[in-house]
Formats: structure tokens, sequence, C-alpha cells
């Protein structure tokens, strides 16, 4: 793979994709063969003494080398200011952590302006095979959707991007902005997030499972300007002029429904049926 390099005026800072595969896949790769060894059945395996402690911290610390190894991507931009979000982004497969729920600890939030509320996405695997580890990554469905609730909150605006993944699939990014902060614990959840963690009206942190529905049918959120997208085909994620027309890039042929990836195959849940956990109930 070449370096990647970037157009005259981007703001995507330049990166060796090939050289961070490496660095990311040798962590995931060193992680997976830690916990085989420390789940041998042959005593030979497991690690002991002194070795076990070390191997132990190692094991902590693979997660957030993996994580310092992600490339940046400009994951959306705000409708209001212009200014880009920021994030870390795996491009290659869902066998890379940033998939998995479990194993972000070293990931983390997107960067971008006041007027950022919540990153969800859905990802298009454009008929090619699931790259996926033993552990569940969560990708979103295959098409874009709204979330009305939030939609209904004042001056939110949700942007649509693509990013092309060096595997070849369609991740889009849905990135929520409002003018008018939204009252404290009232957003939800990220993209790969299980659970959704905030600073209650007290400046308390608390927690809840958010499964409020979506919607598909993105028609009357365009008509309402509140559905935007990014032009096709640019890494800065550079906004598209407002029009009604009908989102320009998406898949074809979507089954809609959230997609898992686990061990190379994909599967398919239920969509949120509007029940929200909340914890100590
Ligand atoms: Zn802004």
């Amino acid at each position: 793979m070449a370096l990647s390099v970037n157009q005259p005026g981007s703001t995507v800072p330049v990166r060796d994709l090939a050289k961070l595969r490496a660095v990311s896949r040798q962590a995931v790769q060193e992680y997976l063969d830690l916990k085989d060894r420390f789940a041998s059945s042959d005593p030979k395996q497991r690690p002991s003494g002194s070795e076990y402690d070390r191997l132990r911290e190692r094991l902590k610390q693979l997660p957030h080398e993996y994580a310092a190894a992600l490339p940046t991507y400009t994951l959306s931009r705000c409708p209001f200011c212009d200014t880009p979000l920021n994030g870390s982004f795996d491009p290659w497969g869902f066998d890379g952590f940033w998939w998995v729920p479990s194993m972000r600890g070293g990931v983390g939030k997107p960067i971008g302006c006041e007027h950022f509320r919540v990153l969800r996405g859905a990802v298009w695997l454009q008929d090619k095979p699931p790259i996926a580890g033993p552990y569940e990554a969560m990708l979103g469905p295959d098409v874009p959707y709204v979330i009305p609730r939030l939609m209904q909150m004042p001056t939110m605006t949700m942007v649509v991007h693509s990013i092309v993944m060096e595997s070849g699939y369609v991740a889009m990014p849905l990135a929520y902005f409002s003018k008018d902060i939204p009252a404290p614990g009232s957003l939800i959840q990220g993209w790969i997030e299980t659970t959704y963690s905030f600073l209650d009206a007290n400046g308390r942190h608390a927690w809840s499972v958010r499964n409020d529905p979506w919607d598909f049918n993105l028609a009357p959120w365009i008509s309402s300007g509140q559905l935007r997208w990014t032009v096709p085909n640019n890494p800065d994620a550079v906004l598209a002029p407002h029009t009604i027309a009908p989102l320009p890039f998406g898949n074809p042929n979507p089954v809609a429904l959230p997609q898992t990836a686990e061990n190379n195959s994909l599967g398919l849940s239920g969509l949120p049926d509007n029940d929200t956990v909340e914890p100590f109930e």
C-alpha cells in the first residue's frame, strides 16, 4: 500500500497507512495470542510467576498501543460553523478494536466544535466478506438513518459523511450537531458504544442504554433542512450545499438492520424497540 498523499489544501493529516496498519494489527494479534496463552489448558503455556504479572500488564497496554496507531480521519463537519469533526478511525476491518464496544478503552472521543452532540454511523459492506476477529464488532445498519427523538430537539441537524475504507466497505458517519444545548442525559450512546455515559444535571457521572427507534425514510428530514451530507469522495468532509435532492450515496438494496461482525461472519439483530434501560430500575 502506498503512502497516503493528501490533496492540496486538505486539512487531513498526512499519514503512512501501511505502517499504521502493521502496528495496529501487530497489537491486536499480540493481544489475542496472549489471551490464548492465559486461557490455555496446557500449564506449560500459561504464564506464571513474574512473567504472569508482566504479561498481565502487557495485556492491559495493548488496546492502547492499538488505538495510538489508528489514523485520524475527518468524520464530519459542523453545519453551523464549518469546523471539522476529527477522530481516530480503523479503515481496515472490524477485527480492529475500534469496532468492538468492549475493546475501545484506548480510543478517544471525536473532537469537534461546541455544536457537536453525538456520532452514530452505518456501514455498507458492498458485498465484500466481513473481516472480523473473535470479539463482536458493532457496525450499525447498512444504510444511513436518523433517530427522530434527537431530530426533534431544537436546531438538531444530522450530517451524513462517507468514507471508503481500505477494505472497500463504505462507512457512513452520522454526526449530530445543534446550536441549542440539549438537556443533560438526553442524548444517546455513540456508534460503537453499548452504554450512554453522561453528566447529570448535578454534574454527577451517570449512564443509561438508549434504544430509540430509527427512521430510514430520510426525505422528510432532508426537506426540513435537518439532514445534510458531505460532497461524495472527499476526505475533508466538505459539506454539500443544502438541497432537497435525495442523498447522493448509499446502499441501493439495504437490509436496514443493525449489523454485527465476529470471526469473519456477519450477524443481524432487531431494530431498537424504544426500551430505555436505566440503572437501578
Ligand atoms: Zn460548530
